[in-house]
């Protein structure tokens, strides 16, 4: 529950508090209830204190970066939703070929900025709709790159109000998943080792690599990308559509007729009805071909 002595003891002027936020603001599946109390926190020092807040009051938080990943339940978030603005969504490019980027600014910030300076690197996800902190926690990829082979070092917050740094290998990635997944730890800063390249070949890249999203993805529609994870030795979509699933469809949500692996929200999808089309997908997929499908997307709330 929270009281007005608990926003009393987070507010100042890096932070910008709502009450009762609607999520589907928030999501790029355009889909959630409200957010109890969403806070865009702007700066450490005001992170640190609206952890320590939570924490001193019993007040369960979440952070969210861009909602690219994210299914939020119809009844909403209880507790805060913390974003990350402000000092968040900088990027700065330091000595050799290195860039200091925020957990906040976008990807594409990011990609522009490499692009900008002539690095090389990030060319793979441009066309990901997700911001710097949820790229490193989910290990996005695409196209043969991933963040794996660009993240030298991050630092975030732990559950204590400490900031601690770790190295590329601590960061322990693997598919869609790294170090931070599951722990309560806020991701503050990561740095990327780049390397130098023509930002005519970088442009060419890009938009090679956007033509591909647009003819395989249906952009036009709001989703969190793929659903499913990849299972080993397959691939989601390809078991979906031999399994006839195409299109289905559960209220407003509705297996993507152009990729089979992406859930599409046709207007006014609901939590419940994604989550009523993932286990038909699960179920069917499971009785004819024998493979568990996991999800790729985080459910909240
Ligand atoms: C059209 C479309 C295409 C996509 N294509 C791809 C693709 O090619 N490859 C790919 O990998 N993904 C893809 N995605 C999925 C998504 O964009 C990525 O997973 C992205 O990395 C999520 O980032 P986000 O900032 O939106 O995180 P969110 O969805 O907001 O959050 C995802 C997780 O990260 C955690 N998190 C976010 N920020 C922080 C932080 N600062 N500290 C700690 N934890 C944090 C959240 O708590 C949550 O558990 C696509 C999505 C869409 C809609």
């Amino acid at each position: 529950m929270i009281t007005d002595e608990f926003i009393k003891s987070i507010q100042s002027e890096s932070v910008i508090i709502k009450r009762d936020e609607p999520m589907y603001l928030h999501t790029s599946f355009r889909i959630g209830g409200n957010a109890e109390c969403f806070c865009e926190v702007r700066s450490i020092d005001a992170l640190r204190n609206v952890v320590s807040a939570c924490k001193g009051f019993g007040v369960p938080y979440f952070v969210i970066g861009l909602g690219s990943n994210l299914l939020v339940s119809d009844e909403g978030i209880g507790g805060v939703v913390i974003k990350l603005g402000g000092d968040f969504d900088e990027v700065e490019v330091t000595d050799n070929n290195t860039l200091r980027c925020g957990a906040g600014i976008s990807l594409a910030g990011v990609c522009i900025c490499a692009k900008n300076n002539n690095l090389g690197g990030m060319e793979f996800a441009w066309g990901i709709p997700g911001s710097m902190g949820g790229a490193v926690y989910m290990n996005a990829g695409a196209y043969g790159g991933e963040m794996k082979d660009i993240v030298v070092s991050s630092r975030y917050l732990d559950g204590d109000g400490n900031i601690r740094e770790i190295s590329g290998e601590e960061h322990k990635f693997s598919y869609r998943n790294s170090f931070y997944t599951d722990k309560d730890c806020i991701i503050l800063d990561v740095t990327l080792k780049l390397n130098p390249k023509n930002k005519n070949e970088i442009f060419y890249l890009m938009q090679d690599t956007m033509e591909r999203r647009k003819a395989k993805q249906p952009l036009n529609r709001p989703s969190a990308g793929s659903v499913f994870k990849r299972p080993e030795g397959y691939y989601a979509a390809a078991l979906i559509e031999q399994c006839g699933l195409k299109g289905l469809s559960v209220g407003d949500a509705q297996v993507s007729e152009k990729h089979s692996g992406f859930i599409v929200n046709n207007g006014s999808a609901s939590a419940k009805d994604v989550l009523e089309l993932i286990e038909k997908v699960k179920n069917v997929v499971r009785e004819k071909t024998g493979v568990e499908l996991q999800c790729e997307i985080k459910y909240i709330g």
